[in-house]
């Protein structure tokens, strides 16, 4: 899952960049509200967190505008502002959740992954696909009833691929999914992963579709 994070504050996003990287997730870090749609723009982005009093342009109009150009990914809004009428005000722009600061980094990972599974269209917290379970919570997989004991890049590579059962992701939008911004690339970094999450899952798990990627079969 790949997180974009639009905050000018250096220490909160540190904090949040570092809390939700530990977390699993890609977490791209903007200070500038006029870089939030360009970055929508070239990157598929799971989930935005919105800072409202940034620079260039503000949050609620980087909001209205990313809305208008029919932008679907979940919003979730980080705010100093209290006030009713603000959060009102924030949700009707087209925000999906929001946060007042100063807030705990335990109930902003709860609120992300609440978010994603909503945008996902599921309601059971654990992504479950014939004996195989991710927990998102947890970090976590299991193959019938056992732990299976995964890197956090492996994990990453296995919930971008249940997201979506049956459907092939290039080794470009895996990459994508698992890495952000300024972060090293080995070549043959997914075969790596995927070779190994085989080894672990069972050899079928995960199917090749030669020259556009791989997927995981629906269950039948
Ligand atoms: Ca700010």
């Amino acid at each position: 899952m790949r997180l974009l994070l639009a905050e000018d504050d250096p220490m909160i996003g540190a904090s949040v960049q570092r809390g939700l990287r530990q977390e699993g997730y890609s977490v791209d870090w903007l200070r500038d509200g006029r870089e939030i749609a360009p970055a929508l723009a070239t990157t598929i982005y799971d989930l935005l967190l919105l800072d409202l009093g940034l620079p260039g342009i503000g949050g609620l109009q980087a909001l209205a505008q990313l809305r208008e150009s029919g932008a679907q990914l979940p919003v979730l809004i980080l705010t100093a502002r209290d006030a009713v009428a603000d959060r009102i005000l924030g949700l009707d722009t087209g925000a999906d959740d929001y946060l007042v600061k100063p807030f705990d980094l335990d109930e902003l990972a709860a609120r992300v992954r609440a978010l994603l599974r909503r945008q996902t269209g599921r309601v059971d917290p654990v992504i479950r696909l014939g004996t195989l379970a991710f927990d998102p919570a947890t970090r976590s997989a299991s193959l019938a009833g056992q732990p299976v004991a995964l890197s956090a890049r492996e994990l990453a590579l296995l919930e971008a691929l249940l997201e979506q059962p049956g459907k092939p992701l290039s080794r470009s939008q895996l990459e994508e999914r698992i890495y952000g911004w300024g972060e090293e690339v080995e070549s043959n970094a997914v075969e790596v992963h995927i070779h190994s999450l085989r080894r672990k899952l069972g050899t079928q798990t995960i199917k090749n579709l030669r020259g556009v990627g791989y997927f995981i079969p629906k269950a039948d």
